[in-house]
């Protein structure tokens, strides 16, 4: 049986130069592939996490910045939930995961590697791949691979606009 993730996101980070600018606020600015942007509504975003700890390891965030998740408006927050979701269904269809550990990390202490602005994480789960996950926290993540997955989600979200 696999074993649960404690903020697995965060242990690829270590090593890694903080970014200048937010991520979530550039990711639909500029090239689309460079971003890692796989879709976008009217309120949120969803991204492919730059440093995976898993085969589509995705991010969904507010177009707002902020780092408070009661401070988001309601109907930014229904928008938020509803990508969500309909991130989870992609996900599903794409990767066939077995499960899915789903988590937001509010605050630098709790882990989050961009504390300024909130985001879900949704990291897909098969039985067994904790076996594999000391081998990938420790390898660096291969950019031709990410671009391989940027590509096959990028299609699947196609229809979130
Ligand atoms: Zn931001």
């Amino acid at each position: 049986m696999a074993q649960p993730l404690w903020a697995p996101w965060r242990m690829a980070y270590v090593g890694e130069r903080a970014p200048r600018e937010c991520i979530f606020c550039a990711a639909t600015t500029g090239d689309p592939a460079e971003r890692l942007l796989l879709g976008s509504t009217g309120a949120s975003v969803v991204m492919l996490n730059r440093f995976p700890y898993q085969n589509g390891h995705v991010m969904v965030a507010p177009r707002r910045h902020t780092a408070s998740l009661p401070d988001l408006p309601a109907d930014e927050h229904a928008d938020l939930a509803d990508t969500l979701r309909r991130a989870l269904r992609v996900l599903e269809t794409v990767y066939r995961p077995e499960g899915f550990n789903l988590g937001m990390n509010l605050g630098t202490c709790a882990g989050a590697g961009f504390a300024d602005h909130l985001h879900w994480h949704i990291v897909p789960r098969w039985t067994g791949d904790t076996n594999f996950m000391p081998l990938l926290a420790d390898t660096r993540v291969m950019p031709q691979h990410l671009h391989e997955a940027w590509e096959r989600l990028r299609v699947a979200f196609a229809p979130l606009a």
